[in-house]
């Protein structure tokens, strides 16, 4: 350790209680990266440090910037993109201390929160109101508002009533200098200046510490009605989207699974769908309306070639949760990579036929979740560590395949999960050099010493 890091170390133990500052091994290594793919050994952090208030960020980022020392802003670690992952000397910020529901104000639909704040420790607090705050991530459970925020995170809900920044009124923010700023305002309208806040949400932990935010609640629906629709293939699933789309039905969740994430689901949950389909829609409508859109739904479906749950049984709202509570992760050896691409919606179906010879032409497989009412797809490439010649190496010549096939097609190369570590070198298949530079100027314009979250998002 230089002598500089001890310094910076020494002074930050004067400003914070010594059980705010972690060096253990165990809990460093725990900090030092999320759930996206990692390659090599570990490489921790010099410390963990935990705030338990804004004066503390504050105190943490003004000593940092003093230091030059790197500082990544952690929630609960689920990111997919290695947006936390440790890549050299660097303190992590962990704030998942910082979890306190501030304030609900039932009457202005609106929730002010700590960045710590699990979203569904959220969504139960406001149900009580009759409210929820809609944005999803399948991470729900574990995942922290600071994080969804960060990450502009998506999730089931999205299809109707649309991701993270949709739902953020406002920020506090603690700069990379220390200074705290409140961005945004308290309305759901309001265009006073630049959309600083729309900036900071999906920023990934480069511009600033979110500490705070005010959070749009929308109302519980009355009623949800639930469907699980059984196709014989995925093409025809994919179809079955366009044709709730033209039947001008608008659902709240439209969840697509491919057979091999349907027999993965069997495995784990004892059922037997597989043998009875090839892919499965799962839809929820809601409100007021959702008994006239079930019923819309049915009609839609009559006589086609298509497995409807029974009406008011709770077979689709169980599978909703098996989808949101698994990813289809298996526990065997196979080599296995996953994204997370998204393509105009009525491209799906091209894009799902051509992502199979994709797999087809390098010799891997390839399943498919969808976030199907948001034209995002996670496909995810598989093969066994033994198959054929220099099985990695093909891996990566079929997901390279797929984002090429996904901006060709007039998509992006991330949906929802954000560019962190692993989507980097793909961001300039998707934007031109001039707007990349312009990412770099915002990025020194919050960040002149370059500490925060250094070499993640750009
Ligand atoms: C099983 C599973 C299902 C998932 N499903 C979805 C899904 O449906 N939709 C979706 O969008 N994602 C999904 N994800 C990915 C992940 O859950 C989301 O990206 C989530 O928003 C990350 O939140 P987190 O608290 O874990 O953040 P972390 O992983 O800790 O951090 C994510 C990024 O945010 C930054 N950050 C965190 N907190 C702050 C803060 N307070 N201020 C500034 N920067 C900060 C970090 O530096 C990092 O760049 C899933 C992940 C898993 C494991």
């Amino acid at each position: 350790m230089s002598e500089t890091q001890s310094d910076f170390l020494i002074q930050l133990n004067t400003v914070l209680s010594a059980e705010q500052l972690e060096q253990r091994a165990e809990v460093l290594l725990e900090n030092s990266r999320d759930f996206g793919q990692f390659v090599g050994d570990p490489i921790m952090p010099l410390a963990v440090v935990y705030p338990r208030t804004v004066e503390d960020v504050q105190k943490v980022m003004r000593l940092a910037y003093e230091h030059r020392m790197p500082v990544v802003s952690r929630g609960a670690g689920t990111g997919v993109s290695g947006g936390v992952h440790v890549t050299g000397k660097c303190i992590v910020l962990n704030l998942m201390q910082m979890n306190r529901i501030v304030e609900v104000r039932p009457e202005d639909e609106v929730a002010v929160v700590e960045p710590g704040v699990i979203n569904y420790d959220l969504n139960v607090a406001v149900s009580e109101h009759g409210l929820m705050y809609a944005p999803d991530p399948a991470s729900y459970k574990m995942s922290t508002i600071g994080g969804n925020i960060a990450t502009n995170a998506g999730g089931l809900r999205c299809a109707k009533y649309g991701v993270t920044r949709e739902s953020v009124l406002a920020v506090d923010v603690v700069l990379s200098d220390g200074r705290l700023v409140h961005l945004g305002r308290n309305t759901f309208k309001g265009v006073a200046g630049y959309d600083l806040t729309g900036l900071f949400t999906g920023s990934e932990g480069t511009l600033g510490v979110v500490v705070r935010a005010v959070l749009r609640l929308r109302y519980l629906p009355v009623d949800e009605r639930d469907i699980s629709m059984l196709f014989p293939s995925l093409e025809a699933a994919v179809l079955g989207v366009q044709r709730i789309a033209r039947a001008r039905v608008q659902p709240a969740i439209l969840e697509l699974l491919d057979l091999p994430t349907i027999e993965i689901l069997d495995d784990q949950y004892s059922t037997n769908y597989a043998a009875h389909g090839g892919a499965m829609l799962l839809v929820r409508v809601d409100g007021y309306g959702a008994e006239k859109e079930e019923a819309v739904l049915r009609e839609t479906f009559e006589n086609q070639e298509v497995t409807l749950s029974d009406s008011g049984a709770d077979e689709a709202t169980t599978l909703i949760e098996m989808r949101r509570t698994s990813r289809g992760d298996t526990k065997d050896d196979a080599y296995r990579m996953g994204e997370d691409i998204a393509v105009p919606k009525s491209k799906m179906s091209d894009y799902v036929r051509e992502l199979r010879q994709i797999a087809y032409s390098h010799e891997v497989d390839v399943r498919v979740i969808a976030h199907a009412g948001d034209g995002n797809l996670h496909p995810t490439f598989s093969v066994e560590p033994g198959a054929g010649v220099d099985p990695l190496a093909r891996l990566s010549k079929a997901l390279e395949g797929s984002i090429r096939l996904a901006i060709e097609m007039g998509g992006t190369i991330t949906g929802e999960h954000g560019v962190g570590l692993i989507k980097r070198d793909w961001l300039s298949w998707e934007q031109t050099a001039d707007v990349l530079l312009l990412q770099q100027e915002i990025k020194a314009l919050f960040d002149p010493r370059n500490i925060l979250n250094p070499g993640k998002a750009l």
